[in-house]
Order: C-alpha cells, then structure tokens, then sequence
C-alpha cells in the first residue's frame, strides 16, 4: 500500500521532477543532448544538425587526433579492453607505468600516480592525506570535487571569499600551531575561467608551511608556452607539492594524476583507498593519454592558436556588449543574470546552430547565470566570428543587450 506521508526522499526527487519538467515544456531543456558524431575538431552533430561546439574541454582540440587514435588501438590490440583488477594486484599494465612517467616528465616532478577519474583523484587523495585534527583552506569557487573530497577527509575545513588573499592569511593564521594544513585551489576557475592568485598563494603557504594542492583541470595545456600548467605559466617551478590534474578535458580520454615527490606518490600507491580498491584504467585510455601528452609537445602551435581564439573571443563578445566576467582563459562566461534567461540564450544559440550549454544556480549564484562558452585550438577565427554573431542576436532577442 502506498504511505500517504511523503519522506524526503520522495519529496526531493519530485520537486526535482517538476522543475525538470517545467523546462521541458518551455523548450528550455538542453542538458544530456547525445552527440551523434564529431565532424573536425570544432562541429557536432546533434539532433541530426551539425552545430559549432562552444562547450567543449578539449581545450587543444586533441579529441579524435589520429595519433591519439591510433595508441588507443594499439592498447587494445596489446592488452585489450580492460584490466580485469586493481592497479596493487594485476591491474598494472607496463602502459600505465609509462604513461604515469610521462606525466611526471611533462610535470617536472619525480613521480605520479594515476586514478580512474579526476573526481576520485581529488576525494581520494584529499581524504588520505588530511584527517581529523588537520585543517584545509580551499577558495569557495574550488570544484565540488575538491569540496567533497575536503568533507569526506574529517578535516577541519575553511574556506576564503574566492581569491581573497588576506582572509586566505587569516585563515592560516587561525590554525593553532603544530596542525597540518593544507591549501587548494583551482588554477584556472571552471566557472568563470579565471586564475587564483598563484604567486601570492606560494608565498602564503611558505610564510605558514603549509601543504599546497592545486587543480589543473583548466590549465594544463591551457597556461604556459609549452601548456604545461600554472608554474610555467607564472615562471614558478616547484611551487606546488601536490600537482592534480584530470585526463579528460584537454588530455582527451578519462583518468586523473597526482604528481609530485616519489616519496607523496609512493604513499598515494599504498594507502589511497581509490588506487587500492578500485579498478585500473582501462588500456586504450591510458595509451590515449600518454600519447596526447606527447602531441602538446610536439604541436606547440595549438596552444598559441588556443590563446589567439580565447582573446578574440572575449574581446569580441565584450564589444558586442556583453558581460564576460573576469576570464583570462577558454571559459568564457556570458552573463545572462536569471536562470530563465540563460535556458533562454541557450536556446537561441541553438536554435542557430552554435552549441553552448547554461550555468544555472545551484552551481553559480542565484542572478549570475550565464552561458559557460568555450572556444578551443580547432576553431578558425571566422568561425568564432559567426558564432559571437549569433550570440549577439540571441542576447538583443531576450534583452540582455540593449
Ligand atoms: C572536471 C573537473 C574535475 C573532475 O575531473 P573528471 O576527470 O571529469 O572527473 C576536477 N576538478 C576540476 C576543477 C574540474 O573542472
């Protein structure tokens, strides 16, 4: 018999349902929308239209690069599609030791270790090396993964205004003499695609000693001539203990990374619950990201074309008169203001044929919904002309350009 009286349970995925369902009835609905085929590195099919793709990671536009391709096949002629286990028992392939080497070479660091997912990477390595008794200071803005892997850990957890670097000092300054503490941030914000205040950070952690975790998930292959990350970026070498990165945004294929010492990396392999109780990566992802480490560097021209397409295109959506926020990077937010004007602007956009996806509150605060544009290395320079064009109709259309 069915309870007339509602748990919460209940009530949470109706109330989920009904807003869900309210978008669906105003075509206003664009999430999970399946990809039929890639066509280049900068179009889409999708609802049987081929559509510009302004929402993409692949920052590099590595995704379907042959070479990647082909060490994807090659992994699986070797070792076939997965590895039946755990990395510590028979999971490792000599392919993921190679692949954890390259990394470690491209993030000039002794060793790295491997995950399964950047998700996992930030819970598991957050909760193993902080617990009970230790703090964490994180930017409010920091990935939720980064959030969830600081709560799971039972640590102390403080958090500052988004690059506020006094309250980051004040929050150093809090933590009562001989605990440890550890201080993460994004390098590249995923939201608004701007950069944490890198230098003053380093000098932060150094001035208090504290553990210093920074997440490249937007900046690797994104920052620096050679792309690889923030230090160079800066021209900061070794300034970062803990160096987390995921496999799957420029690196085109799944995973995440630790980089750092031997002995940290050591310590990750024997006592992070992720690594030791969870599957390895399957072959044809590790041979595909190692072999697109390997093209960032010997296609260093896609980086210089990233940042020429990033700077058209803020400057040109800023001169058509829309709010951009402070991006410095790829991630480029519009800012709509509602939540409905963003379903809106989206909707328009592709009703065009530019794919760009809405930010809506819970993820960004309520009255700074946006569209989260991307532009990556596979777009020409007339395309991006055309797609800010469109945009620009959409925003005269609902209002947001006067
Ligand atoms: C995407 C992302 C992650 C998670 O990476 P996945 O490999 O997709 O699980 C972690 N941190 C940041 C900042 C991200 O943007």
């Amino acid at each position: 018999m069915e309870n007339p009286i509602k748990d919460n349970i209940e009530k949470r995925i109706e109330t989920m349902n009904q807003r869900l369902d309210e978008t669906y009835k105003q075509d206003l609905y664009f999430y999970n929308q399946p990809v039929e085929e890639l066509r280049g590195g900068s179009r889409v099919l999708v609802n049987g239209r081929e559509m510009g793709m302004y929402a993409s990671y692949s920052y590099l536009g590595l995704v379907g690069h042959p070479k990647i391709n082909q060490a994807a096949q090659k992994a699986i002629e070797k070792y076939g599609t997965g590895t039946h286990g755990v990395r510590s028992l028979a999971g490792s392939l000599k392919l993921h030791q190679e692949l954890e080497e390259t990394i470690a070479a491209f993030k000039h660091t002794e060793a790295a270790i491997t995950f399964t997912s950047g998700y996992v990477t930030n819970l598991t390595v957050i909760s193993t090396l902080v617990g009970r008794g230790d703090y964490i200071i994180s930017d409010k803005l920091n990935h939720a993964s980064i959030v969830d892997g600081c709560l799971m850990s039972g640590a102390k957890f403080l958090r500052f205004p988004h690059n506020d670097m006094e309250a980051l000092e004040q929050r150093l300054q809090q933590v009562p003499d001989g605990n440890a503490k550890l201080v993460i941030a994004d390098a590249v914000f995923s939201m608004d695609g701007d950069l944490i205040n890198f230098p003053k950070v380093v000098e932060l952690c150094k001035k208090y000693h504290a553990w210093l975790m920074i997440d490249e998930a937007h900046s690797l292959g994104v920052l620096g001539e050679k792309g690889t990350g923030i230090e160079e970026h800066f021209n900061m070498p070794n300034s970062i203990d803990i160096k987390m990165g995921t496999l799957s945004k420029t690196i085109p294929s799944v995973g995440g990374y630790i980089a750092g010492n031997q002995d940290l990396i050591n310590y990750l392999r024997h006592v992070s619950r992720a690594y030791i109780f969870s599957a390895a990566l399957p072959p044809a992802q590790a041979g595909a990201a190692k072999a697109a480490f390997e093209v960032i560097l010997e296609e260093p021209w896609r980086i210089q074309k990233l940042k020429a397409n990033s700077e058209q295109f803020i400057q040109g959506l800023r001169a058509r008169g829309f709010d951009t926020m402070l991006t410095q990077t790829a991630i480029v937010p519009v800012l709509c203001g509602s939540d409905e004007a963003a379903f809106q602007m989206t909707r328009e956009s592709q009703h065009h044929d530019v794919f760009v996806l809405p930010v809506v509150s819970p993820a960004v605060p309520p009255g700074l919904s946006r569209l989260r544009a991307t532009v990556t290395a596979a777009h020409e320079p007339e395309e991006i002309e055309q797609a800010m064009d469109v945009i620009q109709n959409a925003g005269w259309k609902i209002g947001i350009l006067k």
